[in-house]
């Protein structure tokens, strides 16, 4: 069988938002497994540290970089940071985010601040560092992390709801007005897996009763099926696509 290195991410620098654990730590494994060379943020220096260890155990080409994404002068210096002291992003996985749960006419000013400002305010902070540094070069893919939330609604997240909605219409608008300059910015929309964020609804049997029966594949995701759309959305096999939200629910998007 020849080689063929649509999918191969070898020599190309992701940064990865949000990756000390969950998700964004799976997808940085996942990255750098197809060869790129990976960058992971978050807030706190102490988790960074583990999971990079852990990662560079596995072989991976792995660094951090601790800022956080809700504030846009500590992203400026963190992307610059990177670019010139490491080398080029090629990749971004925009993927930080938190959850806020509550009635809706109990919900609270500071977690609608919270929400706005780390779901959907960072993902434009971090896109944009990032972009300034890939328009010049002509090229550069964007991943955003949606959700199946950008899509349905559910009980006592409705600020959620909203912010992965945003999301989804940030990630054609920035598509709209970069792809012309080379770059490719789609979308990722996870449906339900166990993270640290799931906790509460790990717990909960009668919730995890409702998601089997509601989702055509019948059971929670395991966080390693989302790596695949990854890979594609950050390799040059998805050179021509652009503006879209690749859904990794189980189906549960797709039926009523
Ligand atoms: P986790 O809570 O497990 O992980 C969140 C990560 O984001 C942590 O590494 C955390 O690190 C980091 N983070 C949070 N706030 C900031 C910040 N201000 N600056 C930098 N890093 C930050 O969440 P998941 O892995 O479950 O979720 C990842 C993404 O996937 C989110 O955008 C979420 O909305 C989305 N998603 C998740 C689904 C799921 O089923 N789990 C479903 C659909 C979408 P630290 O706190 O140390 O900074």
């Amino acid at each position: 069988m020849q080689d063929n290195p649509l999918f191969s991410l070898a020599g190309r620098r992701a940064l990865v938002t949000g990756a000390s654990r969950g998700i964004g730590l799976t997808l940085a494994r996942g990255l750098g497994q197809f060869g790129a060379k990976i960058v992971l943020n978050g807030r706190n220096s102490e988790p960074l540290a583990t999971a990079r260890d852990m990662l560079a155990g596995e072989g991976l080409d792995v660094t951090t970089a601790a800022f956080d994404v809700t504030d846009q002068d500590a992203v400026i210096a963190g992307v610059e940071n990177i670019e010139y002291e490491q080398g080029p992003i090629d990749i971004l996985i925009n993927n930080a985010g938190i959850q806020r749960r509550a009635p809706l006419d109990q919900f609270s000013r500071a977690d609608w601040d919270a929400l706005i400002s780390t779901n959907l305010n960072a993902v434009f902070f971090v896109g944009q560092a990032v972009a300034r540094h890939m328009l010049p070069r002509g090229r550069g893919k964007i991943v955003n992390i949606c959700s199946v939330q950008s899509e349905l609604a559910r009980p006592g997240i409705a600020p959620y709801t909203a912010t992965k909605g945003a999301v989804k219409n940030l990630t054609k608008g920035m598509a709209t007005d970069w792809a012309r300059h080379g770059l490719q910015i789609n979308g990722l929309a996870p449906g339900y897996f166990k993270t640290e964020m799931n906790e509460k609804l790990v717990a909960d049997q009668v919730f995890t009763q409702w998601l089997c029966q509601r989702t055509p594949a019948g059971r929670w995701g395991n966080v390693e099926e989302l790596v695949g759309a990854a890979v594609f959305l950050s390799s040059d096999a998805s050179s021509f696509v652009n503006g879209h939200v690749i859904m990794v629910d189980g189906g549960i998007t797709a039926s009523v």
